[in-house]
């Protein structure tokens, strides 16, 4: 899984970021503090960082620093106004810079193609018998397209992402459908039985007891 690690103190801005990436397969890793940052950098690699400039502690500029001799991928995130925050970003090695306030949509897009100018992104995903192809997004078996609506796709490519690994429902939930699960809605089953006819994956995407889902290669 793609670990993103988000640096941006504006909560609000923080979550949308988390939320967004989150549902996109990518795992996400917070922190809201500079020096948080560089001692979370020292531990723990990631392959993309998205960080703010105006920190606690220390400052976008000051971390990149530290993350220069690491070789991550790092898009800024700066303030409206400031031309000569993103000049400077980009003269420090940034690969690329996103302005407040942001579509998600361009967002997504920037995010896509800094990890696929680093090779982190494989668009062709090979799972249970299908091949995913991340750019087209398009499904296919034997080199059939199966027609899928969007957040059965997202659903697939979620568990493709996941092998192995069981899912709770307020995980799918939350990735899939953004926003919190109430617990009551049957959502996520009702989509799951859809897309395991659709694909063929009766067998293989499997009901985990009192947690949700796992994807069985
Ligand atoms: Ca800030």
């Amino acid at each position: 899984m793609i670990q993103i690690l988000i640096v941006e103190d504006e909560k609000p801005i923080s979550n949308l970021i988390r939320m967004s990436l989150s549902r996109q397969g990518y795992g996400c890793t917070c922190v809201y503090d500079g020096n948080d940052a560089a001692d979370l950098l020292e531990q723990k690699p990631f392959d993309l960082i998205l960080l703010d400039v105006m920190l606690p502690g220390c400052d976008g500029f000051e971390l990149m620093d530290y993350i220069r001799p690491l070789g991550t991928p790092v898009i800024f995130i700066t303030a409206k106004n400031s031309v000569s925050d993103r000049v400077r970003g980009l003269r420090m090695g940034a690969d690329d810079y996103i302005v407040k306030p942001f579509e998600v949509l361009e967002l997504l897009a920037r995010v896509d193609v800094v990890l696929r100018r680093y090779n982190k992104v494989d668009c062709l995903l090979e799972a249970g018998g299908l091949t995913i192809d991340t750019r087209s997004m398009q499904v296919l078996r034997d080199g059939v397209e199966i027609p899928l609506t969007r957040k059965e796709y997202d659903l697939l490519l979620l568990f493709a992402r996941n092998p192995g690994t069981a899912l709770y429902r307020e995980t799918i939930y939350e990735r899939v459908w953004g926003g919190d699960y109430t617990g009551e809605s049957r959502t996520v089953d009702l989509h799951i039985q859809r897309l395991r006819k659709k694909v063929g994956w009766e067998k293989r995407l499997k009901a985990v007891s009192k947690v949700g889902y796992r994807l069985e290669l």
